[in-house]
Formats: structure tokens, sequence, C-alpha cells
């Protein structure tokens, strides 16, 4: 069954590596986005029960409970299977935690990314270790045991102790869940501009090499496994039982419906989003949120692939029946030992992760893959 994508763009601040369509605004706008947002819920048709909720962005998890409230209450399917809130540790109120659980949230994903003070800092970010500790503490005590921890490995200023500070810090909170990105530096972010100019801003001339942000990424992987919390796809190590239900349904190619800026809806044939500025976005919903503006015709063995193949289990393919330059490229990375294939299913190589991006843009150019 299909799950719904909501996005709440506002954030206390802007994070320094950041690129989403989130920032910062006036209450004004954002009373005016949740008009529109509701609006446009309100014109949608269900043609499934959602099974899963994900409240995503920016930080909804600054939204007031009643505000919260509007939205969900335009959903069906209560109580869902699984309902995200992410947030920003230091914006958890015992009050609000519980208006959640009330609401149906059973899942949190906080964003800590890091640990360790100087690194935090230089993001923009305000939080320390020990709140995160009571950020945790808070959610086991409202019943909330399924929670996330984000970390990015190659913040500025990262190191390999900094980044074991970090480790421990995640061993001695054991969550169930547990989200490692590899910085990746855009260059529609804050940090991203100053690298381009040459700066210093923001940690701009310490962040980490390539190979220091693989290698910090490698031992994260390596500790999770060891603490029982084993890689299920690139970027998410979870418990078992604790994997996230909303997620796997887009590496799985099941159909979700997204609300709210650069929010992306999925049928299982075409793909939808909405526009990524607030602005534009309240606009798009006065005019009826007409889907065709920005629907596209998916490419299904690309879809396939790029999805399925972020997924430890890996993808059940055929070789033989593959399109043939799909098939000489995928060879190709099995040669050079980044993808492994056992006759059935088709997965990365711990190797092949670390480089998955480029194995996937050579997916992309495969001109055969309409089929
Ligand atoms: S990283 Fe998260 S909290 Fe920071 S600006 Fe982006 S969306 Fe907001």
């Amino acid at each position: 069954m299909a799950g719904v994508y909501i996005s709440w763009p506002f954030c206390a601040q802007k994070c320094t590596y950041c690129n989403f369509a989130s920032g910062v605004e006036k209450p004004e706008i954002q009373a005016e986005y949740l008009g529109a947002l509701c609006r446009h819920l309100s014109f949608q048709e269900w043609p499934f029960t959602p099974e899963t909720i994900y409240i995503g962005g920016g930080t909804p998890s600054l939204l007031a409970p009643d505000k919260l409230a509007r939205i969900v209450e335009q959903i069906p399917g209560y109580p869902w299977r699984e309902f995200t809130m992410e947030a920003a540790p230091g914006s958890l109120q015992p009050q609000w935690v519980n208006e959640w659980v009330r609401l149906g949230v059973n899942r949190v994903s906080l964003g800590v990314q890091s640990f360790v003070e100087k690194e935090l800092r230089q993001t923009g970010r305000r939080h320390s270790a020990l709140t995160v500790v009571e950020d945790c503490d808070l959610l086991r005590q409202a019943g909330i045991g399924n929670f996330n921890l984000d970390l990015i490995a190659g913040l500025p200023f990262q190191t390999q102790e900094s980044w074991e500070e970090s480790l421990a810090w995640i061993e001695r909170l054991q969550p169930p869940h547990v989200s490692v990105y590899m910085l990746e530096v855009d260059e529609d972010s804050r940090l991203g501009l100053e690298i381009l100019g040459q700066g210093s801003r923001y940690g701009a001339g310490a962040v980490a090499s390539e190979e220091a942000i693989t290698a910090n990424y490698e031992r994260a992987a390596l500790l999770l496994e060891a603490l029982g919390t084993p890689r299920y796809e690139i970027s998410n190590f979870a418990r078992p039982g604790f994997r996230s239900t909303h997620n796997l349904k887009y590496w799985r190619g099941e159909p979700y419906l997204g609300f709210g800026v650069d929010a992306h809806s999925y049928d299982g044939a075409m793909r939808w989003g909405s526009p990524e500025q607030v602005s534009e976005y309240i606009a798009y919903v006065e005019r009826g949120a007409p889907r065709e503006i920005a629907a596209e015709a998916v490419r299904p063995l690309e879809e396939r692939f790029l999805t399925g193949l972020r997924l430890d289990e890996g993808l059940i393919v055929d070789l033989e029946t593959l399109p043939t330059t799909l098939r000489t490229r995928i060879e190709t990375a099995i040669t050079h030992k980044l993808l492994v294939w056992n006759g059935e299913y088709l997965r990365f190589t711990p190797r092949g992760i670390l480089v998955s991006n480029e194995v996937f843009e050579g997916f992309l150019g495969a001109d055969d893959l309409d089929s």
C-alpha cells in the first residue's frame, strides 16, 4: 500500500551544507503555506488508504500540534502503520511529543549529523551531544522507541578522532535506526558557494577528503553491524524490525503521494512534483495543483535500477534478458567488482557502495532503458 509525504519547509536556521527547499520564514508566510498545504490535501481523491506518512522538510518538529492536526486529519488510514516526524535536536517538547503520539506519530527521525561541538557550530546547528541524549530519553518516555539518528560523514573539521566521538555516542544511545550520509557539497548550499569561491567561511577549507569521507562511512558501517544494526540500504542501518517502512516504498518502487514544496509523487508509471519555492507552491495550489505540469513518464528499467539497487538485498535480475547497453555496463561493473550477481540477485559489493553514484550515472547513460 502507498505512502504519503508531507513537506514542512521551514527551519530555525539555514544550515551551511543544506541544499533542500527549506529556509527561515515569517509566521505569516508559514500560515499561508499551511493553508495551501491543507487545500492541496483536500483536492486529493484517495485511490488507496495510506499505510505510512512521512513529514519532512525543513523542520516539521517546529510545527505546533494543532497545526499538524489540521494536516493529518485530512489523510485517511489513522492509525497509520508508520508515521515519521523529522525533528531537529533541541526542538522536542514533552507536551508536543505526547500530542504527536496522539495524532499517530510512532517514529521520529532526528537530524543529529554530529555529536561534536566544533563540527555542529560550523554547520549552523545549535544542539550539543547532551541535547540528543535528552531527546532520545524524551522519545522513549513518550513511547516512541522507533527513532532514527542521522549522521554526516565528512563535515568540515571532522577528523577520524572526532568521528569516533560521534560513533561512541551512537554506541551509548543504541538507536534502533541510523542513517549515515557521505557529505556531498552542493553548489546551491552556502558551504558549496564558499568552496567554489575559495573562501574559508563555514569551514570551507576544512572539508574532509573523499578518501577520509569514505573511510569514516566504512568505519560507521562496521561498527553499526557489530552493534546489531546492519545496513539495509546505502545510507540506512537498522535493527531487525526497525527498517523504515515508508522509505522502503521508494526503493521498492511502490506508489506514494507528496504534498508541499518540492514533494514528489509516483503512481507506478508517472512521476510528478510540486514547485520548489513556497510562493510558487501557493500559486500552484490556487490553480488546483495540476499534476500534468510536472508529470513525466518513468523509464521502468531505469527506475528499477536506481531505486532497487540501493537496497542490500539487491534486485532480482535476469542479465540475459536485459537490453544490450545496460547488460554490458552491468557486466563491466561486475568485472570491476563493484556489483555482484549470483544468477538471481544483483547487488553492490562493499566497494561498489562507496562509488554507487558513479555506477548509477553509468546506468543513466544507457540509451535502452525504456524497456
Ligand atoms: S539541513 Fe535540515 S534543519 Fe538544516 S536547513 Fe536543511 S532542512 Fe533545515
